[in-house]
């Protein structure tokens, strides 16, 4: 049971693409604010002068709104933070107390020593300036010497704290050193900033990668010598590619907007980002925001890896789209029509149920926005190639065409275009020929959609309409007539 106002936060650094881990972290800790009533808080860590990027910044913010992840209270920016000396006055306060002093190793001088002990396999601490004497500090300050400060962290025991995911969490002070919390520039390092941070932020869960878990003990350490309230820590599992590597940008996974961008729905990918690594107790998969909000613990996170399955998503997207109103899928459809050059916006607003009804014949094939393009493009245009291996199958040199000029006249005579005539004319014509319906319908397919598969023939002879079957039909007929047929593949 949870008590007092939950508040969580993502804190992400500007410095590259915005990937699903992070968009998963972030999922968490707002379900986790959501549940609870509490809030959830966006920080964004761009000390990092040379890495951090404005653009960077735009992508996590549109990729956050994209997903409805919506923020509590303005965004809190690191490089502000500084500017307003956020930081300094806490690292005065820890040296004044002792619980922190001043370091003067030049850089040369602490690398021999850390060298040394290496080559003689000893476990080094760089604790020369731990215990100076005030005056001697004094002194190295008035030559000009530069100086970090570092926190003096136990020289012995055993660090220890309870991980909401993991469970309790060990490691020796042996590997934990000193830990340097500003810079010689005067700068705070990151963990400094970071517990400054959340202090004031008044965050009571930090959730995020595992990978920060060594930071973890060391802004332990912090919170202590500040006397601060330690918040409580939840570590999440890496998300990884089906061949157990790491999820990165330069193996082609996707940025969280070029999802949108590849025909995703949001919600199908919060929902799927959220299995990965989580689970309802009763292992529903399709889950609504609400359903998510209501059933999201922290102990449902699995402190295993997870991977990352596009199969599942695309299933899952494909789950979303189908129970989609029609009217509702056009809006989104529309713009990768539009964006392929296949329609305008003008187009599709006069002719809105002809869009609707060609949408809901595609419905049951598409899985992902983007596949109405791949699969419908000929409702859209007229030109299109036909199917290669379609083509050597039923376009045959000695008799398509002649089957298609057989339709093409029958056609003629039908004055209600509709997809139950058109079945009768084509039935007919088998009847009449002594051949299977087959042999009709696949080369008319093909004639009028370049392609072997798709929604049922009539459907698409009625939507495209009289004249448009009839051009298309002819255009079939040309092509089969000229002979012009593609290449026998090798294999
Ligand atoms: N800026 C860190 C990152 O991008 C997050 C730090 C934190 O959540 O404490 O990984």
């Amino acid at each position: 049971m949870v008590s007092g106002e939950i508040r969580v936060r993502i804190a992400p650094s500007p410095t590259g693409y915005f990937h699903v881990g992070t968009a998963r972290t972030a999922i968490y800790n707002w379900l986790l604010a959501r549940k609870h009533s509490g809030k959830f808080l966006l920080r964004i860590e761009d000390t990092d002068r040379e890495r951090s990027k404005k653009e960077y910044v735009d992508i996590i913010l549109d990729g956050l709104k994209w997903l409805g992840l919506d923020w509590d209270e303005d965004i809190v920016y690191q490089s502000k933070r500084i500017a307003e000396n956020s930081y300094r006055p806490h690292i005065d306060r820890l040296l004044e107390e002792g619980k922190a002093y001043r370091c003067f190793y030049e850089p040369d001088e602490l690398k021999a020593e850390r060298d040394k002990a290496r080559k003689e396999k000893r476990n080094f601490k760089a604790r020369k300036y731990r215990d100076i004497s005030p005056d001697e500090a004094e002194r190295y300050m008035k030559e000009g010497r530069s100086f970090t400060v570092r926190l003096k962290l136990p020289t012995e025991g055993e660090a220890v704290f309870h991980d909401e995911v993991s469970g309790d969490v060990r490691r020796s002070y042996d590997d934990l050193d000193d830990l340097i919390i500003m810079k010689s520039d005067g700068n705070p390092i990151y963990n400094f900033a970071v517990v400054v941070d959340d202090h004031d932020m008044e965050i009571t869960h930090v959730i995020r990668g595992n990978d920060h878990i060594t930071n973890t003990f060391y802004q332990i350490e912090i919170y202590k010598a500040l006397g601060w309230e330690i918040p409580k820590f939840a570590h999440l599992p890496m998300i990884l590619r089906p061949d157990r590597s790491k999820v990165s940008k330069r193996k082609g996974d996707k940025g969280v907007t070029e999802y949108r961008t590849d025909g995703y729905l949001p919600q199908a990918l919060l929902n799927y980002a959220a299995l990965v690594g989580w689970s309802p107790k009763d292992d529903r998969e399709k889950m609504s925001i609400d359903e998510m909000i209501e059933s999201f613990s922290l102990d449902g996170i699995n402190p295993n890896n997870a991977i990352f399955d596009i199969e599942k998503l695309n299933w899952l997207n494909g789950e979303y789209l189908r129970e989609m109103d029609s009217n509702k899928l056009v809006d989104m459809v529309s713009p990768y029509l539009i964006e392929a050059g296949l329609t305008t916006i003008y187009w599709i607003e006069t002719n809105w149920h002809w869009t609707v009804r060609v949408i809901d014949s595609l419905k049951d094939r598409c899985r992902l926005l983007t596949e109405y393009v791949e699969l419908g493009h000929y409702f859209f245009r007229s030109e299109f190639d036909y199917d290669a291996k379609g083509v050597r199958k039923h376009f045959k040199a000695d008799g398509t065409a002649g089957l298609l000029q057989s339709v093409l006249d029958d056609f003629e005579g039908v004055s209600r275009w509709n997809k139950d005539t058109l079945e009768k004319v084509i039935r007919d014509l088998a009847d009449k020929l002594e051949i299977k319906p087959a042999k009709l319908i696949h080369p008319t397919r093909l004639a009028v959609s370049g392609m072997t598969k798709g929604p049922g023939l009539f459907d698409i002879l009625e939507l495209l309409g009289k004249t448009e079957v009839q051009n298309r039909i002819n255009r079939a007929i040309e092509y089969i007539e000229k002979g012009e047929f593609p290449e026998q593949e090798d294999n």
